[in-house]
């Protein structure tokens, strides 16, 4: 059907590549662009004649310039934007450039905040709308499946949703004291913000983990989750009609937060940048070369990730819950693609959205959220490519 663009290939991207060749009928040729051109290349290496015509190339992605020269010479019908928050802009503006549609998996963040928001994205709507091309935010999982799990229940559950509550646990065991699931620079400064959430109207922030709440969930077991601002809530609460409050938790073992504590306190975890012998470095980046590569974890995790949404709402006049979520298996996803869940389940969603626009199905001129589009086939997309969810009207609530 037709060709994508992939650019970066972290731990995200490998596993959106094993899907896109796993879905050759739509993804007939892919081109995986990324800075370090070497980890394309054993990609290609991998996967080659499956199915997929497979090419690779070296781009930077900060520079706007030689993402049109290589857009314009690829000709795909769709960029996957799977490097760092921080290339969404220049992406997003090489793909105005070209008339290309886009996608990606995390709102903007400027390198020298650790403050992301949709503000900046959200600016290129008429642009977008102008050119004919779609652009479509956040196709992982959380956000992602969580704003198509919102639009479902809308859609087949409730007539209003009140309440959302956003459950985010990864219940792995990578038997290090400490590694992060997903680009450590990325996930730290995400957990050593300020947390936030939405009630009435209005966010009201917290200091980080200052909230904490312990869920039974199903098929992992009682787990300590910890309230953090998350990107989804800032278009949810724009795109859902009625909601009151909306609230993310995501699960931290002792080791883990003990850990990021002690480098918190000895100023590691720090982005502003300091002189370390004539040069000058980023603490926190200088820390990410340091740790374990996520990509390093796949072998050795064992156990299971269980991500969903709670809603409370009403249904013909009653007051009604729904519970829907995945339960995704570390060892199975590493079987399958040679990756850990985390990267799985990001990886997966961000083929199906990028399928959806590329077959029409999804196309609409602008920038839009997830939860903006029919959530159907995107749910009818998770069960048939490796992320099966289930329901429940009885969950354990949060309170
Ligand atoms: P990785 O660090 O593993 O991969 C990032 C990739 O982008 C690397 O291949 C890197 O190249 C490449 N890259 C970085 N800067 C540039 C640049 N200037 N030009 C070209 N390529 C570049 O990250 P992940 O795969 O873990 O994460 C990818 C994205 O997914 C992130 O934006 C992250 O926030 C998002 N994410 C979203 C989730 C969701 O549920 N929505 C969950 C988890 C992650 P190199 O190999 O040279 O370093």
């Amino acid at each position: 059907m037709g060709k994508a663009l992939i650019i970066g290939c972290g731990g995200v991207a490998s596993v959106a590549i094993h899907k896109c060749v796993q879905n050759s009928e739509v993804f007939e040729e892919i081109c995986i662009a990324s800075r370090t051109k070497s980890k394309c290349d054993a990609l290609k290496e991998k996967l080659d004649g499956q199915g997929t015509i497979i090419t690779t190339a070296q781009v930077d992605a900060d520079n706007v310039e030689e993402l049109i020269a290589l857009i314009n010479e690829v000709k795909p019908d769709i960029v996957m934007n799977l490097a760092l928050p921080y290339q969404d802009l220049t992406i997003m503006d090489a793909c105005l450039a070209t008339k290309t549609h886009y996608m990606d998996t995390a709102n903007y963040e400027p390198e020298d905040t650790a403050k992301f928001e949709y503000k900046w994205q959200w600016e290129y709507r008429e642009r977008f709308e102008e050119a004919g091309i779609t652009a479509l935010l956040g196709s992982g999982f959380d956000p992602g499946v969580t704003g198509v799990f919102s639009a479902h229940a809308l859609k087949h559950h409730f007539d209003e949703i009140n309440y959302i509550d956003i459950l985010d646990c990864n219940a792995g065991d990578h038997g290090y004291p400490f590694a992060t699931n997903f680009n450590p620079e990325i996930n730290i400064r995400e957990v050593t913000a300020n947390g936030s959430y939405w009630e009435n109207g209005d966010w009201v922030e917290t200091a980080p983990m200052e909230i904490k709440r312990v869920y039974n969930f199903p098929e992992v077991g009682e787990k300590d989750m910890y309230l953090l601002h998350h990107e989804e809530l800032e278009s949810l609460a724009l795109n859902i009609p009625g909601i009151k409050r909306i609230r993310f938790f995501m699960t931290f073992g002792e080791s883990y937060l003990r850990h990021l504590q002690c480098l918190e306190n000895v100023g590691m975890t720090a982005i502003e940048p300091i002189m370390y012998e004539g040069k000058e470095i980023i603490p926190l980046q200088f820390l990410k070369a340091v740790l374990p590569d996520p990509a390093s974890l796949g072998p050795r995790t064992k156990g299971k990730t269980n991500i969903g949404c709670i809603f409370r709402g009403k249904k013909d006049g009653q007051d009604k819950t729904y519970y829907v979520y995945n339960v995704c298996d570390h060892e199975a996803c590493y079987a399958e693609v040679g990756s850990q869940a985390v990267s799985y389940t990001t990886g997966v969603p961000a083929m199906i959205g990028a399928a959806l626009v590329m077959n029409g199905t999804w196309q609409k001129p602008g920038v839009y959220n997830i939860e903006e589009f029919d959530p159907d086939p995107f749910m009818e997309g998770l069960n048939k490519w490796g992320l099966p969810w289930q329901e429940s009207l009885t969950p354990e609530l949060v309170d």
